[in-house]
């Protein structure tokens, strides 16, 4: 489900706010920063750009494209719109997928009770733990023996 914001943002049916390698090369930050002028003027009106960062995490999911008043290159922050303020910057932890044991370790440290899909997840994690440490135990009796 989309945040309703989303729809009302200046932003909003535009394309090309996102870089996928298409529209064009990365690595000269001046260039790349040239490129994508036109969609940082967008968001110099923007008044989401917190909200943004907080939805992309733009830092800690490797973003290529603008989001939140800025554009980022794998991650990092190449140009802002001036109107930026660094305020919009917090971004909330990134969490794992549910399905997985990791998401089940985010559930516990949250201390929340974890979901079907990550007590599913965490049950078979464990079980292929033990296989393999039962396994390990075998191999170094049979090499002992
Ligand atoms: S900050 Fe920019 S990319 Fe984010 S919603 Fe606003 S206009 Fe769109
Ligand atoms: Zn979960």
């Amino acid at each position: 489900m989309t945040a309703n914001w989303v729809d009302t943002a200046p932003c909003a049916g535009l394309s090309d706010f996102v870089h996928d390698g298409r529209t064009g090369p990365r690595g000269n930050d001046v260039l790349f920063a040239s490129m994508y002028r036109p969609e940082l003027r967008v968001c110099g009106t923007c008044p989401f750009r917190k909200k943004c960062i907080e939805l992309v995490k733009p830092q800690q999911s490797k973003f290529d494209g603008v989001c939140g008043g800025r554009l980022w290159s794998n991650g990092r922050l190449i140009a802002t719109t001036p109107s930026a303020c660094e305020t919009e910057l917090e971004e909330p932890e990134l969490r794992a997928i549910c399905g997985t044991d990791t998401g089940w370790l985010q559930h516990i440290r949250h201390s929340e009770i974890p979901c079907s899909a990550c007590r599913s997840a965490k049950r078979v994690f464990e079980r292929i733990r033990r296989t393999r440490e039962n396994d390990a135990k075998r191999t170094r009796r049979l090499v002992a023996a």
